[in-house]
């Protein structure tokens, strides 16, 4: 099954209706495999054809309400939508100034905490993704 065939498959679980938005939606998403802006998904190829900005943002929200999407970043300025994947974690690097986001190139550092927790409280499906604030090199030096 494709990533895209799991994805519709997850998301009519938990009572999205299959539309051809929600696909175009999915396809670029995993076509990117990074975080997208509400601006950056409406004006992709997939998804610009298929419906309006509006459209896209309802979906983004159902698909964070489900768990199989996640708001990230600096919400009133640049916030950014990734899909939540089963396996697959990030931490991300943020900065308060552009609004720029990166993946943190660096070996997880509460993975260990995770595990526990995980022990401890019997959780099972556990996750996290943590947020660095900050500013990056550029605009620092803009400064
Ligand atoms: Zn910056
Ligand atoms: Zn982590």
């Amino acid at each position: 099954m494709s990533q895209i065939d799991s994805l519709l498959q997850q998301a009519r679980d938990s009572g999205l209706r299959r539309t051809k938005a929600l696909e175009a939606l999915f396809t670029c998403l995993a076509e990117h495999n990074r975080p997208m802006t509400l601006a950056e998904l409406s004006s992709c190829g997939h998804l610009s054809s298929k419906c309006d900005k509006a459209t896209v943002f309802r979906l983004l929200q159902r698909l964070c309400e489900k768990g199989m999407a996640r708001r990230l970043g600096l919400h009133e300025r640049a916030a950014y939508f990734t899909l939540l994947l089963p396996g697959i974690h990030r931490d991300y690097l943020i900065c308060t100034d552009c609004g720029s986001i990166d993946p943190v190139d660096a070996p997880c550092p509460v993975h260990q905490l995770e595990e526990e927790i995980r022990e401890e409280t019997g959780f099972t499906e556990l996750y996290h993704e943590l947020e660095f604030f900050g500013r990056c090199p550029k605009c620092s030096a803009s400064s």
